[in-house]
């Protein structure tokens, strides 16, 4: 049978009702992919690959949280959801609302969400409000609406938004017959990390596929997690982890401790410095979803970890496209040339025309 998005492929692993209608943009089932080329610029000897979370269909792994989170709002009867958001949680709530045919109400921190994520968020037709405030302001105002309203919250504290995100950890599993040694990944609001979690052990004890440790790399300028305390003012290029007081923090501390893990924080230089690695290797991902990597070499790189003869996850949670502008501040620009064969043919082969 043709693939129809992870509720079909993966209910009976689900805590939702058996006869739910799913609304579904066939999200999931994102490609696991080598990189041996980092591997060995890493000193090799050990399997790297990145579960490409950017290919899900708004550009982000929220869609498979979103497509639990939906179909539940729709099955219960809400007519609107709402939710805060760096920007990825926006632009998946507003598709997969405009799929269910409800009302779709986004919060946003103003003048911190990424171009191709607002610009989704616009397209697929949500209300959108703006606050001159952080994500952590607008988290606080859209859980107290709902709590206070019949309006539904699609932010990873709706627990049917990780029952949708665990489904990664499955696809990993399936994909390599077991689960990974490390498993390494971007940590903000804590729901993906506190998923992955769930979703390995979960698949551990019904089919013996092990137990991953896992990396959550956090922005150094948004580490609440690494230095114990809530961050007022968070700051990163790394947008969507730029979250001074994570929702589920204690899961995430948890599933670190539990793995055997640990959460740990970079510079935005070295996410930069990731971002690049990942592109030379063909994919590119936006600054947070390069944390994961920029973890796990820093570690490599400060001998704390010896990566030979283990088999580690990159989990890559957004594409690229979602921040254009990071990329082109950095100043690139393309050759301007005239319209004029000679000249393009000289600047390409120097002067050499056969
Ligand atoms: C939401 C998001 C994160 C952070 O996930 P949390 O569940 O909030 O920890 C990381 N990267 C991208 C691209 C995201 O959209």
């Amino acid at each position: 049978m043709s693939y129809q998005g992870i509720i079909h492929r993966y209910h009976e692993f689900m805590d939702l009702p058996p006869a739910v209608q799913p609304i579904t943009l066939y999200e999931g089932n994102t490609p696991l992919i080598p990189v041996p080329a980092i591997a060995d610029n890493l000193g090799g000897g050990f399997e790297l690959y990145v579960k490409y979370e950017g290919l899900n269909p708004t550009g982000s792994f929220k869609d498979r949280g979103m497509t639990t989170a939906m179909t539940m709002a729709k099955h219960n009867g809400k007519k609107t959801v709402i939710c805060a958001s760096t920007g990825n949680t926006a632009a998946s709530a507003a598709a997969y609302a405009s799929r269910a045919g409800l009302r779709a109400i986004v919060m946003i921190p103003e003048g911190k969400v990424a171009a191709g994520k607002l610009a989704g968020a616009v397209a697929y037709g949500a209300e959108i409000i703006q606050i001159p405030g952080s994500f952590d302001d607008a988290l606080s105002f859209v859980v107290e609406i709902s709590q206070k309203s019949e309006i539904e919250l699609v932010n990873s504290l709706n627990p049917y938004r990780i029952e949708g995100q665990k489904t990664a950890s499955f696809e990993i599993c399936d994909e390599l017959g077991s689960a990974p040694d490390w498993l390494c990944l971007p940590v903000g609001n804590a729901g993906n990390i506190t998923a992955y979690w769930m979703g390995f052990t979960q698949y551990n004890r019904i089919k013996n596929t092990g137990l991953p440790h896992i990396l959550g790399v956090q922005a150094e300028g948004a580490a609440p997690l690494v230095i114990g305390h809530t961050v007022e003012h968070p700051e990163t290029v790394a947008t969507a982890i730029r979250i001074g007081n994570p929702a589920r923090g204690e899961q995430a501390l948890m599933a670190a401790e539990e793995s055997k893990g640990r959460i740990i924080a970079v510079s935005d230089e070295k996410i930069l410095a990731a971002q690049k690695m990942l592109a030379s290797s063909g994919i590119w991902v936006e600054p947070a979803s390069a944390a994961g990597l920029a973890g796990l070499i820093d570690r490599i790189k400060n001998n704390s970890f010896d990566p030979k003869g283990k088999r580690i996850v990159l989990v890559c949670t957004g594409h690229g496209m979602k921040d254009p502008d990071i990329i082109i501040s950095r100043g690139i620009k393309p050759v301007r040339l005239p319209v004029d064969f000679d000249k393009v043919a000289e600047y390409i082969l120097g002067g050499r025309i056969q």
